[in-house]
Order: C-alpha cells, then structure tokens, then sequence
C-alpha cells in the first residue's frame, strides 16, 4: 500500500474553496518541512541523464485558482516534464477531436500495469487503453493538429506553454540521452502502427513524444499548468483560455483513473484527487475549483512515483481539505463560516 505517512493529520472535508492565502502558505511551509528529510526511493537512471538530479531537491507551489502562487523549497529548479506532458497534450488533442471520438481513439481505463508495458497493447487487441501510458501518450501525440512534424511541434511546445504561462524550453541532453536509449517506445509505436492505430510515422511521433517529455519545468510551473485544468481551462496567472471546460474536465477525469499508472487506485484512495506524476520527480495534483499542488522531488518508488511529492500532497490534500470524496453531515456544518 502506499506509503503516505499521514498518520494524526486530520483529515478536513472538502468544501467549494481554498482556506485563506495565510494558511496555504503555512500548510505548504509544514508539508515541505514534515517530508524534506525523507530519503526512501531511488532517482531514475533508465534515462541516463536523469541520474545526475540532486536526490536532496524538494520544491512545493501550490497555485490558486485566483491566481496566488505558494512556494517552498527548490520551486525554481528545472527538470524535463517527462509523463506528466501525457496530461497536457491530451487535453490539446482533446479539445481538436472531442469527448466522444478522443474516448474511442486512445481510451480510458486503466491497464493495472507499469507506463511502459508492451503487454498491455497486447492484450486489449493493440488498441492503447489511456493516454496516460506510453502507448496511449504516442497514440495521442499522433494525434497533435499539424501537416508536419514541425507544425505538431509547434502546436506541443506553444500549447503547453500557454498551460504554463511562459514559453517553455526543451533539455536538449535529456532529448538526446532518451532518444539513445528508447527503444522500448519506438516498439510500441511500431506495434500500434501495426495494428492500424497509429496514424502517422512511428520513427518521426517517437521522437516528437520524447521531445515533448524532454520541455523543461518547475514545480512552480507544473502547480500553474494543472490550476490551468482546475480553472474551467483558463490560466489562472494569465488568464488565457487554453482548453474548453469541458476538455479540462475530461482530463481530469482520466488523471484520476490513469495518472499515477497502477498505483491510480491507491493514490485516489489515500490522497483523492487527480494527478500525475513522471519520472524526473514531477507530480501535479488538481483539485477541481480550487487550484493544484506540484511538487518535485526526484527519488521516486518503485512504480516511478516521488517519494516525497506523494507525501507532501497527500498531507496538502488532508489539511487543505482537498479530497474530493471527503464530505462531512451538511446540518454538522449549518450556521459556521468556514
Ligand atoms: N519519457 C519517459 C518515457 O517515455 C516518460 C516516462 C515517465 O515519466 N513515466 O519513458
């Protein structure tokens, strides 16, 4: 089971909004201070460049949906995006294609198996089961509008940029230390090719896909982009519409099911909210109407998660009153401001 360690932390109900600026800003301060010291988990190596992260790296922000920004600890530091692109890019394609025929496309479910899984393609007939799963995310950068590689370039970095507010930048050594060493991906895209759902070149969408994981990031960054899908699709900081409502709906409702790959059901069970994470040390986590929480910490446990993020949210979830499943008597609270 997952370890959030948030024994005694009370758990607060979930209400239509965020406690005050000060206690957001405090709670963050405890959360980073509670878990800074936790040293369980390992940095990814599979990726080569990644095993240079300083494993002591621990950034907080949590952004609001009225636009104030909470941050603490190493919130500046940039790492390469990695899955947690899956989610944005899913929202682009989304909002080009639709509910119904982005469903049938890449799916919904969860396969119950790690990101990278071959087997998984295999046994649902090669079609990709959901966009957060590498099969499902190559199925889904096929998908980015453009005539060119180019043009769906351009489309990925502008429209993720947008999420974040600034132009965002790619890592070109962890684009060329993945592009070395991804094979595994390159099959998959070859299988879904194979199976006639891949609509586009395998080579040239792998190396868009890899491109798109190697954009770089912070914590502070990550916290924006999915206060960006907990604000109706609007950018909280620049007030810039990037996706419909109901795009920004639907993506949360696949990070629910998807976005901490096998481990979607205990995550919802102990933290209750949607999010993602990648293997760099990124976790966003959303909370509808209110804002989300990103965190950056590169030890991750065995199912490519972040130690630290994970406690550190599932703490910000319980004292901010976040989950989305905690309810209290309504008559308990009638006549109290809260
Ligand atoms: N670029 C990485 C890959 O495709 C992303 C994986 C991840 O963050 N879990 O393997």
């Amino acid at each position: 089971m997952l370890n959030t360690d948030t024994e005694g932390v009370l758990q607060e109900a979930a209400t239509g909004a965020l406690p005050g600026w000060e206690r957001v800003e405090e709670l963050a301060r405890a959360a980073h201070a509670r878990y800074r010291a936790v040293d369980d988990g390992t940095v990814a190596d599979y990726i080569p460049v990644l095993a240079e992260a300083d494993p002591a790296w621990f950034g907080i922000a949590v952004a609001e949906t009225g636009g104030a920004l909470h941050e603490v600890g190493e919130t500046g530091v940039a790492f390469s995006i990695q899955s947690i692109s899956k989610a944005f890019v899913y929202a682009l394609v989304c909002e080009e294609f639709g509910h119904e025929r982005i469903g049938e496309l890449v799916g919904v479910d969860n396969t119950g198996l790690p990101f990278n899984s071959v087997i998984a393609l295999e046994l649902n007939g090669g079609h990709p089961m959901n966009p957060m799963v590498n099969a499902g995310a190559i199925a889904s950068t096929a998908l980015v509008p453009g005539a060119t590689a180019a043009e769906k370039w351009e489309s990925i970095q502008a429209g993720l940029s947008r999420f974040a507010g600034r132009e965002l930048e790619v890592d070109e050594r962890v684009f060329v230390s993945e592009s070395a060493t991804n094979s595994r991906n390159q099959a998959l895209a070859r299988l879904l090719q194979s199976y006639g759902r891949l609509d586009a070149d395998p080579g040239e969408t792998v190396e868009l896909y890899t491109r798109q994981c190697s954009l770089l990031v912070t914590a502070s960054d990550i916290a924006v982009m999915g206060a960006t899908l907990a604000d109706g699709g609007v950018n909280p900081v620049t007030r810039e519409r990037v996706v419909s409502a109901d795009v920004a709906r639907d993506t949360l409702a696949v990070l629910a099911a998807n976005g901490l790959y096998e481990r979607s059901g205990e995550w919802l069970f102990q933290i209750g909210l949607p999010a993602k994470s990648g293997v760099s040390g990124g976790i966003v986590a959303v909370a509808p109407g209110k804002g989300a929480i990103g965190t950056f910490s590169p030890r991750l446990d065995e199912a490519g998660n972040s130690v630290r993020g994970e406690r550190a949210t599932a703490y910000l979830s319980r004292t901010l009153g976040l989950n989305i499943f905690a309810s209290i008597d309504a008559r308990a609270t009638e006549g109290k401001q809260r």
